[in-house]
């Protein structure tokens, strides 16, 4: 009776161990970022624009890194490196996004944990200052994983999230931007044509959203990451695309499409034209291409943004990391913002094609 009693009182104590038992960090973690894709060249960039949009990119990249290096969450790193990039006017996200139709800021924005596949979004925001923060407080404090409008406002004011005036998402050079592609909208408005091949009214979709007619800039933001513990993680934020009507909601906040991290394959975050990331379901393709087509990341990635996109009459880019820290970054647009880190620290900061 006393030896099975030592017996018992043994497994218990070896389990109690097992259970707080610290498992050791991995060495190897990853962090990829993209400030949006479009048409960027150097022949129309100034020295000091190009040397403001590298700072802002290794900014992102550094703060992402100590996270990570430190064994933070790769939940923790997409989060805190893609504030940085919404708090910067560069980029069309937080401050700095681009113009609706009727002048204002909508923002959209969703963040995923591949871990849980736990997700959370918000759309069509105008007052949350960062709206990345916004988008995982719904999926860490409420059932749900989409919350637009008023509604989304609401919940983050009631988490304690920073609320801004709509005017402190202003700049004005989106706002230009804005007059500039309602003057390009007029003009095609006339020679208005419908291209049915392509899903879309081509006269219609550039009277909607000219694109490319702004500057050629999408300029969205996003971040990947794979930590120490082996968990992967995305985010992505965004003002939309400029001249947006009748509360348009694009790809970046529709988990699958613009957003989407899974631990058993790969962590994804677009940039381009949201339309055509939508319809495509883009992110999801490319992890089920992986996970079922047991293709590689590139092989899958390359396909969909290569071939898939620009077939359906769309364009753009995305950043990705697979469960063994491979990256790819692939874009069919002239140019994408976009940068890696890792473990090593080997960083690299790009813009341009290659
Ligand atoms: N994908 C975004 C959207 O369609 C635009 C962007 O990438 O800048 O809303």
């Amino acid at each position: 009776m006393r030896k099975l009693l030592i017996i018992v009182c043994l497994f218990i104590i070896n389990k109690a161990l097992a259970q707080t038992a610290v498992v050791p960090l991995k060495d190897k973690f990853v962090l990829v970022i993209h400030g949006g894709a479009g048409t960027i060249l150097k022949s129309q960039m100034t020295p000091e624009k190009e040397k403001a949009y590298q700072e802002a990119l290794n900014k992102a990249l550094e703060t992402g890194y100590a996270i990570l290096k430190e064994g933070g969450s790769a939940m923790d790193a997409v989060e805190a490196t893609v504030r940085t990039m919404e708090d910067s006017p560069l980029f069309n996200a937080g401050k700095g996004a681009v113009f609706t139709n009727e002048g204002k800021n909508e923002l959209d924005a969703a963040i995923m944990d591949g871990k849980t596949l736990a997700a959370g979004s918000v759309a069509g925001v105008t007052t949350i200052r960062n709206p990345i923060t916004a988008a995982r407080a719904v999926m860490e404090k409420s059932p749900h994983v989409m919350m637009t409008g008023k509604g989304a406002e609401k919940f983050a004011q009631q988490q304690g999230i920073e609320i801004v005036a709509p005017s402190y998402f202003y700049t004005e050079e989106r706002w230009k931007g804005l007059q500039r592609a309602k003057s390009e909208d007029s003009t095609k408005m006339q020679q208005d044509h419908t291209d049915t091949t392509k899903g879309i009214s081509s006269g219609f979709s550039e009277f909607f959203y000219s694109p490319l007619g702004v500057g050629g800039k999408y300029g969205t933001v996003g971040a990947v990451a794979l930590d120490r513990h082996g968990n992967l993680a995305a985010a992505t934020s965004t003002g939309g695309m400029t001249n947006k009507k009748f509360g348009r909601v694009g790809d970046a906040p529709i988990i699958g499409a613009g957003t989407y991290a899974n631990n058993a394959t790969v962590a994804i975050s677009g940039t381009g034209w949201g339309e055509y990331f939508i319809r495509l379901v883009m992110a999801k393709s490319i992890s089920d291409m992986m996970e079922f087509g047991k293709m590689k990341l590139k092989t899958a990635a390359d396909e969909m943004i290569m071939k898939r996109l620009p077939a359906l009459g769309g364009d753009g880019g995305l950043i990705a990391v697979d469960k063994n820290g491979n990256i790819a970054m692939p874009f069919c647009t002239e140019g994408m913002y976009r940068g890696y880190i890792k473990n090593d620290g080997k960083k690299e900061v790009r813009i341009y094609k290659d």
